[in-house]
C-alpha cells in the first residue's frame, strides 16, 4: 500500500551536514520526496508536534525505564514523568535551531522509514541505519545532560500520526505530486 510519512532532519542533522545522506538513504529504497522546507520551529508548532498525548508520554517513559532496568539502573519516575520531562527535552531541541521537514512517499513509506533511520537509541541502532552509522549517543548521555537524545531525524510512527504530523508541517498546496521515472519499474 502507498503511504506518506513526515521526516525532520532535527538540528543535530542539520549542523552535521547529513541532510543530503538522509534524503539518499530514502530516495535509494524507492521513496518519493514530495515536499520540503528548511524551518526554526517556533515552541508552539514544537509543542503541537510533540502533543501531550498520554499513549506517547507513556510509550517514551516505558522504552527509557526498560533501557535503564537493562542497564541495572533503578528508576524512580514513572513512565509517563519521564516522557513529560523527555518532552520537554524535545520542545527546547526543536527550538534551538533549524529543521529540514520534508514528506515521503511510497510503497510502506512509514515502515520502511523506519527501518531505514533505525530505533530511538543510536547506541543500539544497527549500523545499517543512518541513526547507527552516523551516531553513538544513548539515552543515559543525553538524560544526564538534560537534552533529547540526538538521534538525527524525526520520521512518523505510524499512518494515522503521519497524516496528522504533516497536516501540522505543510499546507496541501505545499506538497506535489510527480512520478518518480522508476515508478513503473517498481510498482507495476
Ligand atoms: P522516535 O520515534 O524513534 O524518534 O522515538 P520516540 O517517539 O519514542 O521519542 C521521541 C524522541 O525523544 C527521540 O527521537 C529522542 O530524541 C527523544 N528521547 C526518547 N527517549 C528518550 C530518553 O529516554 N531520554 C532522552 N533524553 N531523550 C529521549
Ligand atoms: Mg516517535
Amino acid at each position: 500500500m502507498i503511504d506518506r510519512t513526515l521526516v525532520i532532519v532535527k538540528p543535530d542533522g542539520v549542523y552535521r551536514s547529513l541532510t543530503g545522506r538522509i534524503v539518499t538513504s530514502l530516495e535509494d529504497a524507492g521513496l518519493k520526496l514530495i515536499a520540503t522546507k528548511m524551518v526554526s520551529p517556533s515552541a508552539e508548532l514544537a509543542g503541537t508536534h510533540y502533543a501531550a498525548d498520554e499513549k506517547w508520554l507513556n510509550d517514551v517513559g516505558n522504552k527509557a525505564t526498560a533501557s535503564y532496568k537493562e542497564k541495572g539502573v533503578e528508576v524512580k519516575e514513572s513512565p509517563r514523568e519521564i516522557g513529560m520531562r523527555i518532552r520537554q527535552f524535545l520542545v527546547d531541541y526543536f527550538t534551538s535551531g533549524p529543521v529540514v521537514a520534508m514528506v515521503f512517499e511510497g510503497n510502506e513509506a512509514v515502515f520502511v522509514t523506519r527501518k531505514i533511520l533505525g530505533p530511538t537509541e543510536p547506541r543500539k541502532a544497527d549500523p545499517s541505519t543512518i541513526r547507527g552509522r552516523y551516531s553513538s549517543d544513548s539515552y543515559d548521555l543525553a538524560d544526564k545532560s538534560k537534552r533529547a537524545v540526538k538521534n538525527l531525524v524525526h520520521m512518523s510512527e505510524d499512518r494515522e500520526i503521519a497524516e496528522r504530523e504533516i497536516a501540522l508541517w505543510f499546507k496541501k498546496e505545499e506538497i506535489t505530486s510527480y512520478k518518480r521515472s522508476d515508478e513503473d519499474i517498481m510498482y507495476s
